[in-house]
């Protein structure tokens, strides 16, 4: 099954697609993880990228369906994905329609969390990720068991850059400007299911696995 989880930033997005992988053990494709692993390792496109992210801008589009090209062309991603954070921009979902056109495939179900924007930004500002294996924890909503060390590898917790009340207010522009669009572009095709992302990260999980399941 090919998937696109969708939703402003702090929806929930990530949370769930992990979830997913390791219940159908399809690859989660997220282009902000990608992108900053470019930019920590200092590469061309990291460094082109770094600018716009540290300011909540969205990276041009051409650079990021570059980068999914390449990575919808990896051996694990032969057999259902879940794309999370793309497309971000109706640009971005034109292009990916091509990309999918020419390998024989589409888009299964685009699944959307709706959070209302004023929970957005508490739970964005308390989020921190692991810099070794990338999962996510929140301060208040789900600490880690040792603080600032990660429950899955023992990684060290860090804050996103992006990850500040100021910047999630112009991530929350974008989002409405450039990427809400996108949601009106696959309902279409009547392949968008709404979940309520609001609550406890099993129960929006169970909604979000009989919405796929329907
Ligand atoms: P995320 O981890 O999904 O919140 O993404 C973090 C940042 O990476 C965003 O604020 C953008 O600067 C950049 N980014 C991630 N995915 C995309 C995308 N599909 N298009 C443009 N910029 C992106």
């Amino acid at each position: 099954m090919n998937l696109i989880f969708f939703g402003p930033p702090g929806a929930g997005k990530g949370t769930q697609a992990k979830k997913l992988v390791a219940e159908r053990g399809i690859p989660q494709i997220s282009t902000g993880d990608i992108l900053r692993s470019h930019t920590r390792e200092g590469t061309a496109l990291g460094k082109k990228a770094k600018e716009y992210m540290e300011q909540g801008l969205l990276v041009p589009d051409q650079l990021v369906i570059d980068m999914v090209d390449d990575r919808l062309g990896k051996p694990d991603a032969q057999n259902g994905y879940i794309l999370d954070g793309f497309p971000r921009t109706v640009g971005q979902a034109v292009a990916l329609d091509q990309l999918l056109g020419k390998r024989d495939a589409e888009i299964d179900k685009v699944l959307v969390l709706r959070v209302p924007d004023e929970k957005i930004v508490a739970r964005v500002v308390g989020r921190r990720m692991c810099k070794a294996c990338g999962s996510v924890f929140h301060l208040e909503f789900q600490p880690p068991a040792v603080q600032g060390v990660c429950d899955a590898c023992g990684g060290e917790l860090y804050q996103r850059t992006d990850d500040t009340a100021e910047k999630v207010r112009v991530r929350l522009n974008e989002y409405a400007h450039n990427t809400e669009p996108v949601a009106a572009y696959y309902k279409q095709r009547g392949i968008v299911a709404e979940i309520d992302g609001v609550g406890d990260i099993d129960a929006i999980y169970q909604r979000l696995t009989s919405a796929l399941d329907e």
